[in-house]
């Protein structure tokens, strides 16, 4: 009967919410044990630089291979690690590792410039976690690539005050950064203005449906025009076709990051790839 179907779908909806809880719950208790054992690894994806012809940096990705439900994408557990104060100790893990692996593999800043890591913006305010990050990018300064700090135009304009104060703070200490995700977070060009960076790394929603789409041409034009009035390099992320590439070169984009150009690589693979050069 139809109240019998009322009955089970409300029973269905209960077990489907217990089952989402337990699900997350299990995934925040897998997550900590992860952080303590370190079962994370990283992969890296090298920037093309369009001005000077050569691979200039590589942005450091985390992966996290859980042993049931096989790799589980950043974009799921960072968020939980945000929430649940787990990202300091995540992002110490990263840059420790990645100067670590960096340094084994003999990869220098005569390979590559600069090292790009992702930044929280739990981790940009904090500034005791900041200290110790910043005491390891000196301690591995000599020959080393320079550390570039991407904080998502989001998160960063949602706190603009605090993200100014301590950006300000941290680049007079000699720390780079990048504003990533760019055009997804409607900053005002004044706004941008006051933040001291080094870089802005148009979002790869824009670029996927270059260059054909007229809106995202357009957009992508406006950002880098806007870029070069702010003397502001412009990493390009999601390259993935020879005409994207094309057309963000003819537009003045200085780098350019994507699948086209190289895919996120674990550091055995990254030396092959830097041996290789682009063709553009
Ligand atoms: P993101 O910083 O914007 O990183 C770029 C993402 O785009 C990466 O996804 C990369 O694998 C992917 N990607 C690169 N080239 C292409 C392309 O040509 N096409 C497509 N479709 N995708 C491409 P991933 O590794 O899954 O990371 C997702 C997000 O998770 C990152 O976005 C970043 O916000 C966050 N994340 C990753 N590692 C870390 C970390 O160590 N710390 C923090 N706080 N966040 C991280
Ligand atoms: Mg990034
Ligand atoms: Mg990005
Ligand atoms: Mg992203």
């Amino acid at each position: 009967s139809a109240k019998h179907q009322g009955r089970n779908r409300h029973y269905l909806f209960h077990d489907q919410l217990k089952q989402n809880l337990i699900d997350r719950l299990s995934l925040l208790e897998d997550l900590r044990e992860a952080c303590n054992t370190r079962a994370f690894s990283l992969v890296y994806q090298p920037q093309w630089s369009l001005t000077q012809q050569c691979w200039i940096g590589a942005e450091v990705l985390i992966r996290w291979q859980h042993p049931k439900r096989g790799a589980v994408p950043p974009d799921q557990f960072i968020p939980l690690a945000e929430r649940e104060g787990l990202i300091h100790p995540i992002t110490e893990f990263v840059l420790e590792r990645a100067l670590k692996e960096l340094t084994t593999a003999g990869i220098g800043r005569q390979q590559l410039a600069t090292l790009s890591l992702n930044l929280s913006h739990t981790v940009l305010i904090n500034e005791a976690v900041m200290n110790r990050l910043q005491g390891r990018v000196h301690s591995h300064r000599d020959g080393q690539p320079d550390i570039i700090m991407e904080i998502t135009e989001t998160a960063a304009m949602e706190n603009l005050e605090a993200t100014l104060s301590a950006m300000e703070y941290w680049r007079a200490q000699g720390m780079r950064f990048s504003i990533d995700d760019f055009g997804t977070g409607y900053s005002s060009l004044a706004r941008l203005k006051q933040l001291p960076l080094a870089e802005l790394k148009i979002d790869r929603s824009f670029i996927q449906d270059l260059p054909e789409d007229v809106n995202d041409a357009v957009i992508t034009q406006a950002i880098l025009a806007m870029a070069k009035t702010l003397s502001l390099d412009v990493v390009a992320e999601g390259v993935e076709t020879p005409e994207q590439a094309q057309f963000l070169k003819d537009n003045g984009c200085s780098v350019l990051q994507g699948y086209w150009l190289a895919r996120p690589v674990p550091i055995g693979e990254l030396t092959h790839i830097l041996a290789h050069t682009i063709d553009l």
